[in-house]
């Protein structure tokens, strides 16, 4: 699986020539993909990862964040209220917050564990109906929201529309990131990180460059 840490090299270079000075952390994608790609990659010395399923984060991350206790894993997918218990015990960033029912749930679970993870907003930049994450015009209510409870939100997240120029979605959550003075960015994927980077990304999220294409 030298092929792995290749890819990361070849990643780590492209992301120097788009402009990443340091600023940008890569996450590596491992949803459906072998362990021993997974392994291949903290083996490189990644540690950086992220899921966007509770149930096959489970299967494999717990055993994993045990061998390697300073992997970070990050939620990227839609999360049901009904496995924020799971989450919350087993990732270190959830980046898909997208409603005040959501954000409750978090806080109310993270009350519990006594475990508080920083979180980000998933905008729907697009305003694409079959996607998660909240409407830019929903946005400043639901930080509103967050405030009040005591959920720390550090960022945004976004996923743009596949028949548009992902740099105008990567524009607009930089703009409202920075108009309510969030720090964090995470955008770009495989196909347009290098796009995403001079646009402010603070994580992209690289699955199939990274590790090939998913089982
Ligand atoms: C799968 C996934 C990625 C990685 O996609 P690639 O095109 O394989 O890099 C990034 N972000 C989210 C939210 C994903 O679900």
């Amino acid at each position: 699986m030298e092929q792995v840490a290749a890819n990361i090299a070849a990643i780590r270079g492209r992301m120097k020539k788009a402009g990443d000075d340091g600023r940008v952390n890569l996450i590596a994608v491992s949803k459906m993909q072998s362990e021993e790609r997974v392994r291949a990659a903290l083996g490189a010395g990644h540690r950086l990862f992220g899921e966007n399923k509770v149930q096959e984060a489970r299967t494999r991350w717990p055993a994993l964040k045990r061998e390697f206790p300073d992997v970070r894993l990050h939620f990227i997918g839609h999360l049901q209220t009904n496995k924020v218990k799971d989450a919350v015990a087993l990732f270190d960033v959830i980046e898909t917050v997208d409603s005040a029912k959501l954000a409750a749930a978090l806080d109310d679970e993270m009350e519990k564990q006594g475990r508080r993870l920083p979180c980000f907003i998933q905008v729907n930049t697009g305003e694409e109906p079959q996607k998660g994450g909240v409407i830019p015009s929903r946005l400043p209510a639901l930080l509103d929201e967050c405030k009040k409870l005591h959920l720390e939100i550090s960022g945004l997240m976004c996923i743009p529309p596949e028949n548009e120029p992902p740099a105008l979605h990567f524009a607009l959550l930089k703009k409202l990131a920075a108009r309510h003075g969030l720090k964090d960015l995470s955008m770009g994927m495989s196909a347009d990180f290098e796009k995403a980077i001079p646009l402010g990304a603070t994580y992209i999220r690289v699955g199939t460059a990274l590790f090939g294409e998913r089982q």
